[in-house]
């Protein structure tokens, strides 16, 4: 019987987990380690109860109707510094899991890459390694893998929440069926939800920031073009959310796509904001408390962007006070035949009717359903060969049929708006 680690217990990690727990088929046995195992216990005990209490109550969401039917996996917690590798190695030689699906930060990613080689684990994250003390994240760290991968006959899947994650599935699944040659792709990532605070973040709010606050950059032409942090503002009319406010980002999923995607010209990645949003976090740039730079505070060395986090809201609190839709897709331009072809592909996700499921809001959903679909294919030997891939490098067909069943369904045009 297959046996999954998962690590943290965040909002991510939550859905992860939740949506693990509804298909125990896969998943017989999952053991949850984080920093704070409190959390995960009381993860387990709250899913656990949700069991109980819907019995005979069939129309409140995949996971209670899976745990009605009596089919919840094993689930054990566990206490972990993900940044030690030997604590690492010391816990999954104990567990044995097939597979270790990384949810806690990127800053652990090749910690625990480090362990899943030295143990014989397949693995699985949803964000990009980054180094703690300097604010960019690139894949070439963990590209470095890949013959280690190979030559344990192991597989890392890399980068399989929404963006990155579904966006290459997207971008695969446009190449297979539709086009010969894409040359442009825009990603375009919009919340329309309201949690009714003033500035708080929908996932890590320290990862969150040192993204948004980076310099901007896309892909043209063979090279990157770099732009001042939000210099490039469009607007656009989402389905299902209205118009938007979209400021270009860097994005981890260029890079991939820009190896991946042959004769491609551009890539651009847009997200929108609010300018409450906005404004106050220009106002905590301008006093430096954004800044990765340690300070001496009473006696001892802070990191600002730490000492934010920890009194901004936690994003796992925000679920039940998030109203509205989110809108993430791709537009495709190309060539099938020889013949110009246009193609958008996007998910609309509702922050109430995820938190009606899962107890979260939309962007730890459409993170989170992506993985447990990731873990589900590695698991199933459907996508599962020895090295470190991107999304984008495998069938992208079983991954599109999961997403419609398990609560992220997609929707396709051939006569989209463009974004200038
Ligand atoms: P959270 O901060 O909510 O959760 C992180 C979890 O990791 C917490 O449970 C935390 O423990 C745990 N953790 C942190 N450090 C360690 C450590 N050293 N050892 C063990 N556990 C640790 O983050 P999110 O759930 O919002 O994000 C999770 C991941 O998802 C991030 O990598 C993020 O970048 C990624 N993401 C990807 C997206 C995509 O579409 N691809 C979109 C959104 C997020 P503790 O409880 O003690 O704090």
């Amino acid at each position: 019987m297959s046996k999954t680690l998962v690590i943290g217990c965040g909002g991510v990690a939550q859905v992860v987990i939740r949506k693990m727990a509804s298909h125990p088929e896969i998943f017989p046995e999952i053991l949850i380690a984080s920093r704070t195992v409190s959390k995960v216990d009381a993860l387990i005990a709250d899913i656990q109860n949700t069991v109980a209490t819907a019995e005979g109550n069939t129309d409140v969401g995949v996971s209670v109707n899976a745990a009605i039917k009596g089919r919840l996996p094993a689930l054990g917690s566990a206490q972990v510094d993900a940044d030690n590798v030997d604590e690492l190695i010391t816990l999954m030689k104990s567990y044995e899991p097939f597979l270790c699906v990384n949810v806690a930060l990127p800053y652990q990613d090749l910690t625990i890459m480090d362990a899943c080689l030295a143990c014989g684990v397949h693995y699985l994250d949803t964000a990009n390694y980054e180094p703690r003390d300097e604010a960019h994240f690139e894949y070439s760290w963990q590209w470095a893998y890949r013959e280690r991968f190979e030559a344990a006959g192991l597989c890392a899947v890399l980068g399989c929440g929404f963006d990155p994650g579904v966006t290459g599935v997207f971008s695969a699944y446009a190449l297979k069926h539709y086009f010969d040659t894409i040359e442009y792709i825009d990603i375009l990532d919009c919340n329309g939800g309201d949690h009714g605070y003033p500035f708080a973040t929908n996932f890590n709010p320290e990862i969150n920031i040192r993204e948004v606050s980076a310099r901007g950059s896309y892909w043209e032409d063979g090279h990157w073009v770099h732009t001042a942090p939000m210099e490039i503002k469009r607007v656009y009319d989402f389905d299902g959310v209205g118009e938007k406010d979209c400021y270009l980002l860097h994005h981890e999923e260029i890079e991939s796509l820009a190896l991946n995607i042959p004769g491609i010209k551009r890539i651009r990645f847009f997200m929108t904001f609010g300018q409450s949003y906005l404004t106050h976090l220009k106002c905590l740039e301008n006093v430096g408390m954004t800044s990765i730079e340690p300070i001496d505070f009473g006696g001892q060395k802070i990191i600002p962007i730490e000492f934010l986090k920890a009194v901004l809201p936690d994003p796992a609190t925000l679920g039940p006070r998030t109203k509205g839709k989110t809108n993430i897709g791709c537009i495709f331009k190309g060539f099938k035949d020889n013949k110009p072809v246009s193609y958008y592909i996007y998910n609309i996700c509702d922050h109430e009717e995820c938190y009606k499921e899962v107890k979260s809001q939309a962007i730890s959903y459409t993170t989170g359903v992506p993985a447990m679909i990731g873990a589900m294919l590695m698991t199933k030997g459907i996508w599962n060969k020895p090295g470190v891939y991107n999304v984008e490098e495998f069938d992208p067909d079983p991954f599109m049929d999961e997403l419609n069943k398990n609560g992220l369904p997609w929707i396709e045009t051939f006569d989209p708006k463009f974004i200038d």
